[in-house]
């Protein structure tokens, strides 16, 4: 006889049974056996679906924004500016002219008052930021340079007396300035700068000061020709103000710094800079070194929105700790994370754009006594570019999120959202940019040989882009903040405490997450749960959950024995796939609404196509770790990779719809084989025929 408490476990027991037998039985059917062996001939023909021009346009409307205006009299402006537009060899001098000359004229003479839309309208100022970069890379980059880091760092981390001073010229360009942060011997790591700023109570002034070589700032922006002023980081000291009457280190502040003289442009004395010099890419910035010898700044050019110093050499401060200081003064530049992200988007876009024309233009063999086909009729071609179309859709919601939150954040000031900001900020700059970056080789190996010459743009993208994965925050450092902030948030759960609104799937589901994966769904293999974004999210996210309960666990372990340090550098690999996986499942689910939310029918069923294509590619790139836990059984791991297969062989379907519907102009994709026509003419022509 079993006791009580053993028969309700026992029928607990048959319930679950139940229930997946149940579930069996409703398993949605397979998907019919025979449609992978369409010939090859059939979807060579498919060149055009029907409606397809109508879909693009369609598509085109859904993402192309509020800003889309602002960003057309951009591109109108440089067409109609021949002599404003980059040519494919230019020395670096002259490039730095021209990219110099090309934001002075946009400025000047189109009328972008970028810092202006920056603190009316972000969303608008990031249009325009990827709207420059579409010229040039470094016409974008200089242009963040001015307006995300120096007048970022004045109009957010200075008060009122300094936008009152500085806010016109840098808008109209009068004042072009830097943001030196990085030093020789630091760029990650900024709590460890050692220039400093030592506040002179006699004369009012701090003296800033370059302790040694280890300290001098290192590759910034303006620097080595056209910068008058730089925001310098530098640590705050206060004589005597320390313990038995040593000096006080205050910790890292900015300062406003004059380098070189408004009239005549000379440095300015006790400052030497230097030229860092011809670089991989990004030619157009004329990035420079800044030693400083003493030299004396008015107090006032503190920029005291977090910290201040008063006439008689007291420190205030709304933030009790240097730590709480340090946050609150990086949280403020987030704004040139979320513009890299945005542009980083915008490159993959010209990339994939110019390997997809390419890719349905080219023909090469066929079946015997026919029409050679095009290569992206090869399942290999599919496999490397559809995937990576699909990305740059999925990236796009991610980006427009981002900056919608960013936007908002600035209005509201509103904590939970300035925590959610950072981290996401953080997250898809680390996980785009990288994506970009391996992206655009894949691209250029997609179009053979013609992909190598400069003209066609891959060496140009790639070199430039490339750097896009180390500045604002190093990739691996930034993802370890996404980790770090899960962590936080994970044993906030387990506190009771609320979750901020990315991480709130962990509140809702973690204990599902956390249990032993249903071996009846593992075995489930029809498409339309496959293609379920149930079931897609519910992947995604039950990997998150996963990895970061054992990564908690492990680093518990290994606290003990190695402190906190060594433990996470134990755990650093597990820690970034955490975090990558995370925001896998943020871009997913954002994806997963602007499908639903498109208004057009057919639009909408194309979108649907490549979230699947996006989610299911995905999953099977990590098909190993949800075979490990049995969350996937063999027969259902074969489905996915056959539908993966199959998605690419759709989206191939309307490839040219949805490069198309990115809308970029000749102007900005500019390489001859990824024109929308007549592109071997353009490409014969550019070599002189
Ligand atoms: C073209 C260009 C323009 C720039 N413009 C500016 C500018 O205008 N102003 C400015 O202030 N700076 C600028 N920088 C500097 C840039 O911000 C720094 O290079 C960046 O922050 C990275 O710092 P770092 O170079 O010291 O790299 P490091 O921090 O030394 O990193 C080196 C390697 O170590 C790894 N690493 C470092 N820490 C960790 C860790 N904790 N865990 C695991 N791995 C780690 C990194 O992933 C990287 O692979 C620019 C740099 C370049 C190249």
């Amino acid at each position: 006889m079993a006791t009580g408490s053993a028969a309700g476990e026992e029928s607990s027991a048959a319930a679950r049974r139940l229930h997946r037998l149940s579930l069996h039985l409703l398993q949605p059917a397979p998907a019919p056996a025979d449609r992978h062996q369409q010939p090859l001939a059939l979807a060579a023909c498919a060149r055009r679906v029907e409606g397809g021009a109508d879909v693009a346009a369609a598509l085109a409307a859904y993402l192309r924004g509020r800003h889309r205006a602002a960003q057309m009299r951009l591109f109108d402006f440089f067409r109609a500016r021949p002599d404003l537009q980059t040519p494919v060899e230019l020395p670096t001098a002259a490039h730095r002219e021209l990219c110099y000359r090309q934001l002075r004229a946009l400025v000047r003479e189109a009328g972008v008052r970028p810092l202006t839309l920056m603190a009316t309208d972000p969303a608008e100022y990031f249009a325009v930021m990827e709207a420059a970069g579409g010229a040039d890379i470094s016409l974008g980059v200089k242009l963040g340079v001015q307006y995300s880091l120096w007048g970022g760092s004045v109009i957010n981390l200075g008060t009122k007396k300094h936008r009152d001073k500085y806010f016109d010229g840098i808008d109209n360009l009068d004042y072009p300035g830097c943001f030196a942060m990085t030093e020789l011997h630091h760029g990650s790591n900024v709590q460890a700068l050692q220039t400093t700023a030592t506040f002179d109570p006699v004369t009012d002034e701090f003296i800033i000061n370059t302790p040694n070589d280890g300290a001098i700032k290192w590759w910034i922006g303006n620097a080595a020709l056209h910068g008058k002023f730089a925001t310098v980081f530098a640590r705050l000291i206060l004589p005597l103000q320390g313990k038995g009457g040593e000096a006080a280190d205050m910790g890292i502040h900015a300062f406003i710094v004059p380098i070189r003289d408004l009239e005549t442009h000379a440095v300015l004395p006790g400052i030497e800079i230097n030229d860092c010099g011809h670089k991989i890419g990004l030619n157009g910035v004329d990035n420079g070194a800044l030693r400083f010898r003493s030299v004396r700044i008015p107090r006032d050019n503190l920029l005291n929105r977090f910290g201040d110093v008063s006439r008689d050499g007291k420190y205030t401060s709304s933030l009790p700790t240097i730590n709480k200081r340090f946050a609150a003064t990086l949280g403020e530049l987030v704004g040139g994370r979320v513009g890299i992200a945005y542009c980083s988007v915008g490159v993959l876009k010209v990339a994939v754009t110019i390997a997809v024309r390419y890719a349905l233009l080219r023909h090469q063999f066929g079946p015997p006594k026919q029409p050679e086909i095009s290569v992206l009729d090869y399942q290999s071609h599919q496999h490397k570019l559809m995937p990576m179309l699909a990305s740059s859709y999925a990236f796009h919601f991610a980006t427009v999120q981002l900056v919608d939150k960013y936007s908002e954040m600035k209005k509201t000031n509103d904590e939970d959202l300035i925590a959610d900001v950072h981290v996401l900020s953080s997250g898809l700059k680390a996980y785009i940019t990288s994506y970009t970056a391996k992206s655009i080789s894949v691209c250029r190996e997609a179009c053979g040989g013609h992909g190598y010459a400069a003209v066609n743009r891959f060496g140009a993208l790639r070199n430039d882009h490339d750097i896009f994965q180390t500045f604002e925050g190093d990739n691996t450092v930034l993802l370890q903040q996404v980790a770090g902030d899960l962590l936080k948030q994970y044993q906030e759960k387990f506190k009771g405490g609320t979750l901020s609104v990315t991480w709130n799937y962990l509140r809702d589901s973690m204990s599902t997450y956390l249990s032993q994966p249903n071996p009846v769904t593992a075995r489930w293999e029809g498409e339309d749960h496959l293609r379920d974004p149930n079931f897609q999210l519910d992947a995604f996210r039950y990997r998150t959950s996963r990895l970061l309960h054992s990564v908690a666990a492990r680093l518990q372990k290994h606290s003990k024995t190695l402190g906190g340090f060594g433990a996470w550098n134990r755990c650093l690999n597990h820690l970034l796939t955490l975090a990558e996986s995370h925001i896998e499942s943020v871009i997913l689910a954002k994806f997963i609404d602007s499908v639903k939310s498109c208004p057009d029918e057919k639009s909408r069923d194309v979108l649907k196509l490549v979230c699947d294509l996006y989610a299911l590619d995905r999953i099977w790139q990590d098909i190993g770790t949800y075979r490990n836990v049995d969350y996937v059984a063999p027969n259902k791991a074969k489905a996915i990779h056959k539908l993966t297969d199959y998605l690419s062989y759709q989206v191939r379907l309307v490839a040219r719809e949805l490069v198309d519907a990115f809308d970029l102009p000749d102007l900005i994709i500019r390489a001859p084989i990824g024109m929308q026509s007549e592109a071997y003419a353009q490409y014969t022509q550019y070599v002189g025929f």
